[in-house]
């Protein structure tokens, strides 16, 4: 039943905007500065996604890509245990939960790759429901192929992670930090939105970091961006590209139960 389209973040106002969340089959990017709370969605997410169903879960596997050892199961249960006490109060239900959280780590581009098809494997016979990569761009960062090459290299990682999002039709998340909140240091970038009644342009600004370290490729690949940023002491989720829904931004939350709106 879950493969029929989205998958709910608990958002309300997002969710309906996405007309029912994440998107399942497709690349979903979470693009925003260090610390605004992409890691945070990205656990909400897995733990949502580990649930049954009667809980609005998926009640499947997550393989969670923590580049950067930012994952934290602390943090997950703590999550866990605010917003589902029924489930993660009771100590077998809570490391079950957790259990089903595959996290791998890997230290290099190419170690990432060898993973790459037992990863497909993964998605198939474990009943993987959703694969975060947090991040992309720290995972390419540290490769010091230049020019031509590495282009190649990353465009074959790039179809590679979209063509295991269609087969296995799960939703796929994946973070990029942008280097500063400062709007004057980011380019101004436009990304087209194909809808009903036309082609739609939205410009949003896309850190030309970014834009160097994943290329051009990556940007189109991406069939979702939702950009967190923070106004005035507010954090924003805000759509800036989909297939289906207008440029809208909400407000969000991160407490102790983890982000809501
Ligand atoms: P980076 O790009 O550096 O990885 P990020 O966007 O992934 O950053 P997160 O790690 O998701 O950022 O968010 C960190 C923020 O989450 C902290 O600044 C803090 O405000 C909030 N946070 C984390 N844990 C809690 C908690 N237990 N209670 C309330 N807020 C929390
Ligand atoms: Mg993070």
């Amino acid at each position: 039943e879950h493969l029929r389209g989205h998958f709910p973040t608990g958002l309300k106002g997002l969710d309906a905007a996405l007309s029912g969340g994440i998107p399942f089959g497709v690349l979903t990017e979470l693009v925003g500065p260090a610390g605004i709370g992409k890691t945070q969605l990205c656990l909400k997410l897995s733990l949502l996604a580990s649930l049954p169903t009667n809980f609005g879960g998926l009640d499947g596997r997550v393989i969670y890509i923590d580049v950067e050892s930012k994952f934290s199961s602390r943090r997950l249960l703590e999550i866990g245990l605010r917003s589902f006490p029924e489930i993660f109060q009771m100590k077998a239900m809570a490391q079950e939960m957790a259990g089903r959280i595959l996290v791998l780590r890997p230290t290099s581009l190419s170690e990432f790759t060898q993973s790459l098809e037992q990863i497909k494997v993964s998605l198939l016979q474990n009943q993987v429901k959703m694969l975060v990569i947090d991040s992309m761009a720290a995972l390419v960062s540290g490769e010091h192929e230049q020019g031509n090459c590495r282009q190649q290299t990353l465009s074959w990682h790039i179809s590679f992670i979209k063509s295991l999002a269609e087969f296995s039709r799960i939703p796929v998340v994946v973070t990029n930090q942008v280097r500063s909140h400062n709007h004057d240091d980011a380019s101004r970038y436009s990304f087209q939105v194909q809808r009903r009644d036309g082609t739609l342009e939205i410009p949003i600004r896309y850190d030309s970091h970014l834009i160097a370290a994943l290329g051009i490729h990556w940007a189109h690949a991406v069939t979702t961006r939702l950009v967190l940023e923070a106004k005035s002491g507010q954090r924003f989720i805000k759509v800036a590209k989909s297939p289906i829904s207008p440029p809208l931004a909400f407000p969000f939350h991160i407490t102790s139960s983890g982000i809501s709106l």
